[in-house]
């Protein structure tokens, strides 16, 4: 009986033995590898602070992606404070940003929003800054049939070249009264101008451009597509004059109210939305006559810059993924 009970104390300790030399072996190799890790996060200048910053928002496999694939501190850094950033995205970020020498903010716009200024009617996604004065709506960037602004306001009051035509009159309330601002403003300056369009409906838009469509193969160059217009907005304005017998056309832009509306429109927070020579971008030729609200900040920058609102997305905005 004893003798048993010796032999079951004896294996017992053995393997209590083993067992802590095990643990102990563990430990070893673990502090170690945290020992090296920790020593590469140092290299690329991240300190203890850092490393229990980005644990509260990135995942292991993230926190290893750091060092395998080499991401110094201050370009993490430079990209975590842009709101769309997404970690694992930072390749794609860090080969635009390079490449075409831009901010961490277009960085991230561009990877987001490749289609912004390209591939007319090839790449279409939902219109972006919905109901903000921000809205973008273009080529490739659409509005459902069923959206419309709110806010709408009859702007019989702005000299409408068709007085009480529903289909045509309305704005937004901003771009309204910044409308009736920039009108009034004129008139000090002995210049009338008259309003053409304002807030047009996916389906009047269906019907002008079916009506291009059946006239001309270049339907795209003159009319939006349902959809892509931005007068679907109620932000557009096309604006006119007496000399160029009330038209929307190219010479608005030598007459004396054209040449205001060019000077003094960002005053009241418009911008000349298809300007020259930046066909290439908004896919539509110049368009002098036809104005988009955008609120004051944006129309100063856009016109002192001479950029188009797509532009000024990408460069001053945080745009959404
Ligand atoms: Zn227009």
């Amino acid at each position: 009986m004893k003798y048993k009970i010796k032999i079951v104390l004896l294996l017992l300790l053995i393997l209590m033995v083993l067992f802590m030399r095990n643990i102990s072996n563990y430990s070893n190799t673990s502090s170690n590898i945290i020992y090296v890790i920790k020593d590469e996060y140092t290299r690329l200048g991240y300190t203890q602070y850092d490393l229990d910053m980005l644990e509260s928002f990135l995942d292991e496999n993230q926190m290893k992606e750091i060092i395998k694939l080499n991401i110094p501190r201050n370009i993490l850094f430079s990209y975590h404070k842009q709101k769309s950033f997404e970690f694992d995205k930072i390749m794609l970020y860090e080969d635009v940003r390079t490449n075409k020498k831009v901010t961490f903010k277009e960085a991230i716009n561009l990877v987001n929003h490749p289609y912004l200024m390209s591939d007319f009617y090839e790449s279409i996604r939902s219109a972006i800054n919905l109901n903000t004065e921000l809205i973008l709506v273009n080529k490739n960037y659409y509005l459902k049939k069923d959206y419309i602004p709110e806010n709408l306001i009859l702007g019989d009051d702005l000299h409408p070249l068709i007085p009480n035509d529903k289909s045509r009159n309305y704005l937004q309330k901003e771009a309204y009264n910044a409308l009736k601002a920039l009108f009034i403003e004129a008139e000090n300056n002995n210049i009338i101008l008259y309003f053409s369009n304002g807030y047009r409906t996916y389906e009047k838009q269906d019907k002008i451009y079916s009506e291009y469509l059946s006239q001309s193969h270049n339907a795209d160059v003159y009319s939006a597509r349902p959809g892509h217009s931005e007068h679907q907005t109620g932000l557009a304005v096309d604006i006119t004059c007496q000399s160029v017998n009330y038209l929307l056309t190219e010479n608005f832009e030598k007459t004396a109210a054209g040449k205001f509306i060019k000077e003094n429109a960002h005053h009241f927070g418009f911008i000349e939305r298809y300007p020259k020579n930046k066909e290439y971008i908004t896919g539509y030729t110049y368009e002098p006559w036809h104005l988009r609200y955008v609120g004051k900040k944006a129309a100063s920058i856009i016109y002192l810059s001479n950029i188009t609102l797509e532009e000024y997305l990408i460069k001053y905005t945080n745009m959404p993924n």
